[in-house]
């Protein structure tokens, strides 16, 4: 298994009162949006069709934005899905040649739509350049899912992937704000990317993930713990935590604040935005014979004072830059 033979022993010694946010973010929404400017095709004439569907690429069934193509025969087709094509209309497989359907280039332009993820919860229409802008950085687009070590394909709001975590990758679950891990490896010599550890904890009504890894860090082998927090960045920045490991009269201590899922975990490790240890301070740390790694990572998530915590994105430490 990639989980090289690291186990993660834990007992959740919080005690403190949970405070369950019940976020409301599910608007309803009218669809289709407004279409103020927009001549309605007479029902007669063509019964159930919409201007929105008029725009629906018959082929990938996206909204089509200009350049819309059309065959001789008048079949549409979005841009994309004409370079896809070979040159062949794929309603009537007549040859494509290069046509743009300007009558429905400009119905679209005249559009006001809604955000594609309106079924996600967004309320969001725009007109149709905003539109593509938005959705690139609209609250309501699915989230990756955040485990690491594998690609995984997995996309959806945060109960979805909190569920798949849990069934799918069989990530250990954690109720409570404070934390006590042991980590522990038999054959700490052996460094690699593919020793990471997941833990999610729920807090606050929210859900974290707590990494823990071991990686080469220029020519040294590091162990890394980091939190992320599955939600936007802007909610993220509510929230701090800190990571305590040590023995023998020392001890490292991390205090940050959790970053988005929306950045990946390579883009966080690679940041060093998290707590930090080196191999051999890890091996002192885990007392014995120094052949055995036996980390205890003790921790804490709390939420700041609303007032109290700089713009989301401002101070994201960077040490390679
Ligand atoms: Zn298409
Ligand atoms: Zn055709
Ligand atoms: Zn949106
Ligand atoms: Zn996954």
């Amino acid at each position: 298994m990639e989980l090289d033979n690291v186990q993660c022993l834990s007992s959740v010694d919080g005690t403190e009162e949970e405070i369950l946010h019940h976020h409301t973010t599910h608007h309803k929404h009218q669809f289709p949006a407004k279409a103020n400017n927009v001549t309605v095709v007479p029902s007669a004439i063509a019964p159930a069709t919409s201007v929105h569907e008029l725009l629906e690429c018959p082929v990938c069934t996206n909204s089509m934005y200009p350049p819309i193509h059309q065959c001789r025969n008048g079949h549409t087709l979005c841009s994309t899905c004409k370079t896809r094509v070979q040159n062949r209309c794929p309603t009537c497989r007549q040859e494509l040649g290069d046509i743009r359907c300007l009558a429905l280039e400009k119905v679209a332009e005249s559009l006001d739509l809604p955000c594609k993820y309106y079924n996600l919860g967004c309320p969001e229409i725009f007109p149709y350049y905003s539109k593509l802008k938005h959705e690139a950085v609209c609250n309501f687009r699915p989230y990756n899912c955040p485990y690491a070590g594998s690609e995984c394909s997995a996309v959806g709001d945060i109960p979805f992937l909190v569920a798949h975590l849990k069934d799918d990758h069989k990530v250990d679950m954690h109720t409570g704000c404070t934390f006590n891990h042991r980590y522990v490896k038999s054959n700490p010599r052996e460094v690699e990317n593919a020793t990471w550890m997941l833990t999610v904890f729920h807090c606050f009504g929210q859900y974290f993930c707590l990494h823990f890894e071991a990686f080469q860090l220029g020519i040294a082998p590091v162990y890394m713990a980091f939190l992320r927090f599955m939600g936007d960045e802007s909610e993220a920045g509510s929230y701090s935590y800190s990571l305590e490991v040590g023995a023998n009269g020392r001890k490292l201590i991390w205090e940050g604040t959790p970053r988005s899922i929306r950045d990946s975990h390579r883009k966080v490790r690679d940041s060093h935005d998290g707590l930090i240890i080196q191999r051999n301070m890890a091996l002192f740390f885990s007392g014995g014979d120094r052949k055995e790694l036996k980390l205890r990572v003790t921790g804490r998530i709390w939420k700041e004072q609303q007032n109290h915590h700089p713009d989301a994105g401002v101070c994201i430490p960077n040490l390679f830059s």
